[in-house]
């Protein structure tokens, strides 16, 4: 995690890296907006992971159901087991990233 500092976009409240001038999203000016203590990229990719656990859990789901009316014995199951495996872990690496998150947080103040 090399980004520890950000600027916080005043338009829409994106987080940007310290060395930019501009908003990433929008295009706003950030040259007067001071680089916040926050990890904004981390945070939002303990949020981007989740998001993407319960995606994995129903693409894989509806997967698994539309397999079962179709050719290859055990598919549906696999495609269940795969989609677990696979949200579950998502879903761990996001509980780590947040717990390392608190963690730093703590040690900070
Ligand atoms: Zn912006």
């Amino acid at each position: 995690m090399s980004l520890d500092r950000a600027k916080i976009c005043p338009v829409c409240g994106a987080g940007n890296d310290s060395r930019f001038d501009v908003c990433r999203k929008c295009g706003a000016s950030l040259t007067d907006v001071a680089p916040s203590p926050e990890v904004p990229a981390s945070r939002g990719m303990v949020k981007a992971l989740r998001i993407s656990a319960a995606i994995t859990f129903v693409v894989c789901f509806f997967t698994g159901v539309l397999a079962l009316g179709g050719y290859a014995m055990g598919l549906p199951q696999l495609s269940w087991v795969a989609g677990l495996a696979l949200g579950m872990l998502q879903l761990g690496l996001a509980e780590g990233l947040d717990l390392l998150q608190k963690i730093h947080d703590k040690l900070e103040k």
